[in-house]
Parts: structure tokens; sequence; C-alpha cells
């Protein structure tokens, strides 16, 4: 079947049966009932957590909660990972990582530890108007009951004034911004012995009784951090089979908008999508997003420069739009290489696309001491930053109990 009769046929359904019919992580009722935020912990050791990603702070903000003795390692001099905003280029906030909302909005409160379905923050229903499809010669609109159809099937959303980043900021990370050691690149974490002995890039040691891994699944593969004991073998193939692939996120600033509101490209391997990052916002600004992950990303990489990707993409998309990308592109873009990154090494993973006993195997804690969180270890497979944070309640919640 092809993807428009498959389309059509959840269209229909849907509207036949009045079925909700969505995507699982876009289902309520995959999401916890309660969190750890929800509990109350006594723990007398020493936690050390690595990494100060959206999973790492939210596994601290249980830590600070209930007064136990941790700190957080992190190997960059901010915190946040994969969650950056920029205020330069635009009248709004841009995220230049995670940017959307895939879980159903009441997440939101899930998330930050408020009850009931009363969401503070105002989001952006991603309901697109006009979409396209660009085989590389051939650009074709797509009829409206197409976008209604997978609005429908899954449904997603942004924030309106905000960003992903601020709502992790506000909500999650200032209660325990001052236990992060910034620039501590864990290179080694050693536990042989009844303490765990953890050391960095910069000659550093720590002691911990239990240690939070929340690095990115592709520092995991990159064997930047050493285990002694080593990783047993099927967890080290768990590592190596899940994907994490490489790409990054491009915004151009235009002095008029030429675009609809997204044009999917076709790719052999990869995603690549150029969209509207300014949809629905309060904003006189007109901003183009560009978004590609997996083997089409080696195209760009190869042309080496910021300067060339961003001549590239002007160039395909004046083959689009008949050369009104050059004639208003006004010289301002933001480039962000996340697959380059040497603390992240990659875009995201998709718990969904991947075998479960690779997960099970992944979470799985070493000797009760070493537990391992981040947004492929959610056990509710949310995806995203969702899924980053509950997997650091989750995973925090077992570290305490075990
Ligand atoms: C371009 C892009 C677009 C995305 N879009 C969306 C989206 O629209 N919606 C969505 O929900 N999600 C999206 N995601 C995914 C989302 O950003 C991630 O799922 C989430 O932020 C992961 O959080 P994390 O804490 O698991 O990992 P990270 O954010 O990777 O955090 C890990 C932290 O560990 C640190 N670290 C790494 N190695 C070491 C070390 N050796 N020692 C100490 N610290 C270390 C890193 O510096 C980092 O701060 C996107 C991601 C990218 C890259």
């Amino acid at each position: 079947m092809n993807k428009t009769l498959i389309l059509l046929f959840l269209a229909s359904l849907c509207y036949i049966s009045c079925i909700d019919l969505k995507w699982a992580a876009r289902a309520e009722d995959e999401l916890p009932k309660q969190t750890a935020l929800d509990k109350t912990y006594n723990y007398p050791g020493k936690v050390i957590i690595i990494g100060a990603g959206a999973s790492g702070l939210a596994a601290a903000k249980v830590l600070e909660q209930n007064n136990i003795d941790y700190i957080i390692l992190e190997a960059t001099n901010r915190y946040g990972g994969r969650l950056k905003k920029d205020t330069t280029i635009a009248d709004f906030p841009i995220d230049i990582g995670a940017e959307w909302i895939h879980s159903a909005p009441v997440v939101l409160n899930i998330l930050k530890g408020k009850k009931g379905y009363y969401i503070d923050e105002e989001l952006i229903p991603y309901k697109l108007k006009s979409t396209a499809n660009w085989d590389g010669k051939k650009y074709t609109e797509n009829p409206t009951w197409e976008n209604n159809a997978m609005y429908s099937f899954m449904p997603e959303s942004k924030f309106k004034n905000s960003t992903w980043y601020d709502f992790v900021n506000k909500n999650i990370a200032q209660t325990v911004t001052h236990k992060i050691k910034y620039n501590s690149p864990v290179s080694e974490i050693d536990h042989l012995g009844d303490k765990i002995m953890i050391k960095t890039q910069h000659g550093q040691s720590y002691k911990a009784d239990k240690v939070l891994v929340t690095v990115s699944v592709g520092v995991l593969k990159s064997g930047l951090i050493k285990f002694t004991p080593e990783l047993d073998i099927k967890k080290k193939k768990a590592i190596k089979d899940i994907s994490f692939h490489p790409g990054f996120k491009v915004a151009l600033k235009f002095s008029e908008k030429f675009y609809p509101d997204a044009i999917n490209c076709k790719v052999k391997d990869g995603e690549k999508v150029f969209y509207d990052i300014a949809f629905g916002k309060d904003t006189k600004s007109n901003i183009l997003g560009f978004l590609c992950t997996g083997n089409v990303s080696q195209n760009y990489y190869a042309l080496i420069s910021e300067e060339k990707i961003i001549h590239a993409l002007i160039k395909e998309l004046d083959m689009m739009f008949d050369g009104k990308a050059s004639a208003s592109y006004a010289s301002e873009y933001l480039l962000e290489n996340w697959g380059k990154h040497k603390f992240t090494r990659g875009t995201w993973t998709q718990a969904m696309q991947e075998k479960g006993s690779h997960l099970e195997m992944l979470n799985q804690p070493i000797n009760n001491k070493i537990y391992f969180a981040g947004e492929i270890n959610d056990p509710y497979k949310q995806m995203g930053v969702p899924g980053a944070i509950l997997s650091g309640y989750y995973s925090v919640d077992k570290l305490l109990t075990n």
C-alpha cells in the first residue's frame, strides 16, 4: 500500500468509527499515573549523575526534593544537552534542538509534577494547512484531507511563545543547577570496589555509592566512557545495535514567506524536511527550518563548511520556488550540528523502532550500583524530551529503592 492509501484508510477509520486511533507515543493511556516526583525517599548514600540533559536534570530534581547527597557531572559548559534555544535571529525564541511535543499535551503536567488536565503552557496545535513533497526534481502539493489525516493520527503541538528549553529550565533545572559540575567529561567508571570511582578527562576523581548514566547512546557507542569491569556482552550488543543517526538542524531567515508549512523531501535513508519554524507563532519573522537525520546528512557533511551547506540549501529551495529563496534570503542563519557534537554524536533514538530486548538490556542496572536513563531508556516509549524526563524519574526511583 502506498502512503496515500494508508493515510486515506486511517482518515476514514477515524471518521467512520470515531475511534481515537493514535500512534502509541501520542496516546494518553501510555503515560504513567505517578512518577518519582510523587513519592518520598530516604537514601543515605552519595549519588552521581552523569550528564545534565533533560534526563539527568529530572533525576536530580527527585534527589534534591528528598535531600539526598548528589552531584551532576556535565561534560560541557552548559546544561540542557539536546535542548537549546536561540534568541538572536527572530523576534521569538527558536528551539535549535528538540522543538515539537510529540506526546499528548497532558504530559507537560506529568513532567512537572502537576495534577489534573489544565495545562498552563500556551500551545500551538501542529495542524498544518499547506504541505508539499519534493523528490529533487518535482515539487507536489498535498491535498488538505492528507494534512488533516496526518494530524488526526499523529497529533503534535509546539510551545507558542516559549521553547522546550524554557520548559525544562523553569520546571526542572532551576532547583538543581547549583549541583552541576561543568566541564567534567567522565572518562572512566570503576565499580570493582565498594565505592564507585569516577574519573574525568581532566583528571578529577569522585566517589559514589550509586551512579546514574544519562549520556546519549551515541556517547556509549563511542567508548568515550570506560567501564571497569567492562559492560557485559549483551549490553554492548544492545548499544551497538540501537540506531542513533547523525544529523543537524538549520534555521534560515527570509524577508518574505514564499514556502508552505512543510516540505517533505524524498531521501533513500533518513529524514529531510524543510518547515516553517514560525508556524502559529506571534511573529513578523520569516524563519524556515531544515531538519536532516540519517545517511542523507553525509551529503551535507561532505560539503565541509557551514557556508557551503547553507548555499546548497538555498540553491535547492531556488529550484523549488523559481529563485525566490536567494531573492529573499536575509543572510542570517543558525546551524546546530548535533551529529558532530563530541558529547551527543547524533540526533535522536526511537524506542518504537528498536528491539524490546535491546531496550531492556540497555536499561538494566549493573550490580544494583550503576543505572541508566535517557530518551531511549523510557519504559513508556514517549520518545524525545518527555521520554528522557520520564526515564530520569523512572531510573532514579529504581536506584533509590532497589
Ligand atoms: C535536532 C534535534 C531535534 C529534536 N527534536 C525533538 C522534538 O521535536 N521533540 C522531542 O521531544 N525531542 C526531540 N529531539 C530529541 C530530544 O532532544 C532528546 O530526546 C532529549 O533532549 C534527550 O535528553 P537526554 O537527557 O536523554 O540526553 P542529552 O540531551 O543528550 O543529555 C546528555 C547530557 O550528557 C552530557 N554528556 C555526554 N557525555 C558525557 C560525559 N562523558 N560526561 C559527562 N557528561 C556527558 C551531554 O553533554 C548532555 O548534556 C531532538 C533532538 C535533536 C538533536
